[in-house]
């Protein structure tokens, strides 16, 4: 077994162990879009540390993941709900809606551009949010 497999291993172990934790955080809600009864998955924001870590994950659904992987595939008008999650008390949470708002705000989507006047970031999450897009 090569080394990068067993690490690919060991992380995927640590994430399914975090699930619980995310089950209890979301209360079975998609920490973006807020859909329930949809399969919820643990995605972890960019970039990795060398080990994952339960504050660097969110829960989320798969048409939120899909989107986020794939960029191209954004649509839009789905990301309305990033008006609640930006407030989230879970940080992690507010960066990747930090994140998903800027590249709504590069395809000239104009709530977006108000939304992200109005919201606010404590400096260190901006930090992090300027880590990735
Ligand atoms: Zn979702």
């Amino acid at each position: 077994m090569s080394a990068r497999f067993k690490g690919k291993f060991h992380r995927q172990n640590m994430l399914s162990h975090f699930a619980k934790d995310l089950v209890r955080r979301s209360r079975s809600h998609c920490e973006l879009c807020a859909k329930n009864g949809v399969k919820l998955d643990v995605f972890e924001l960019l970039p990795l540390e060398d080990e994952p870590f339960l504050n660097g994950c969110i829960f989320i659904c798969e048409s939120c993941k899909k989107q986020i992987v794939y960029p191209k595939k954004m649509v839009p008008s789905y990301w309305r709900s990033l008006n609640n999650s930006l407030w989230s008390e879970v940080p992690a949470v507010q960066v990747m809606s930090f994140r998903m708002l800027r590249r709504l705000t590069k395809k000239e989507e104009r709530w977006a551009e108000e939304l992200l006047e109005h919201a606010y970031l404590d400096p260190e999450l901006e930090d992090w949010a300027d880590l990735a897009e």
